[in-house]
């Protein structure tokens, strides 16, 4: 792992990546998914928490309950997304019993007993906490949406529905495609060296002439700025989701077939707190 920010925390045979730093915010909680989570049930079916063509809803269901257990969420209601590589942000204040998820790709609450998440294959999942007032973000930010600047747009709508500090708020960026793996061609690359010229965000790929490795997390990390999160309060795992093909689901590698995983955080009930050494690190 590139920082030790990070740990690899497991519950009843599902491991999970968890930020160090927002472990300490009390009754919040939080995790990045792998793609393994049903090896203790000797099932052949990868750990997938989004809803594809060729999961079922119901298996998906299952699994995402087994994460919230996880991550002792379980007594929360859960906020999805339709995802559509937006820069539209949903505030929850209450949950319905029928979640019926709304288009967009950030989700904000400050209320006790709900669950927000985020499901990536590929696209950086980014948590955010602010330790001051106890509100929490999850935001998808793909090429798209980091063009379109969601994470900054999701810290201006705290800001303004929650009165949060930026220079108090705690940011996880989870596993997602890195300069390493993630070619694009010159019509994305120009698009970031227009939007975010500082970055430096693209470089050309070695013996491919026309071609491209895009850094999100550059561009990413510039709009953190922008947006007054101080530097020492954003926590990277670091991780390629497309070299790591053990661990991650990959979008560019795998394709159709590919699961999703889900950067999920939540603010307990008062009253449902399990003692922490139930979990294991791995
Ligand atoms: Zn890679």
């Amino acid at each position: 792992m590139v920082e030790s920010n990070f740990i690899l925390r497991e519950f009843e045979g599902l491991p999970f990546y968890s930020c160090r730093a927002l472990e300490e915010v009390p009754s919040l909680c939080h995790g990045f998914s792998t793609r393994h989570g049903n090896n203790r049930n000797f099932s052949a079916h990868p750990f997938n928490l989004g809803q594809t063509a060729w999961d079922s809803a119901d298996r998906v269901d299952q699994n995402r309950r087994r994460f919230l257990a996880a991550l002792n969420l379980s007594e929360t209601s859960l906020a999805t997304l339709r995802q559509i590589h937006s820069d539209r942000i949903h505030m929850i204040e209450e949950m319905p019993g029928d979640w019926n998820p709304p288009e967009g790709d950030a989700l904000i609450t400050q209320t006790e007993g709900v669950s927000l998440a985020v499901q990536t294959a590929d696209c950086l999942p980014v948590l955010i906490a602010d330790p001051g007032n106890g509100a929490v973000a999850a935001v998808h930010s793909g090429w798209r949406g980091t063009l379109k600047r969601i994470a900054f747009e999701t810290i201006l709508a705290m800001q303004k529905a929650f009165r949060s500090d930026p220079g108090r708020l705690l940011v996880a960026v989870g596993p997602g495609i890195r300069s390493c793996c993630y070619e694009v061609g010159p019509e994305v690359s120009g698009l970031f060296e227009d939007k975010y010229p500082e970055a430096a965000a693209t470089l050309p790929a070695p013996g491919r002439p026309g071609k491209f490795l895009l850094d999100m997390t550059k561009a990413l990390k510039v709009q953190l700025h922008v947006a007054g999160i101080h530097p020492g309060n954003i926590y990277d795992l670091g991780l390629c989701t497309c070299c790591n093909a053990d661990t991650f689901f990959s979008y560019r590698r795998e394709g159709a077939p590919s699961g999703r995983m889900l950067a999920l955080i939540g603010l307990k009930k008062q009253g449902h707190d399990r003692n922490k050494e139930e979990q294991n690190n791995i």
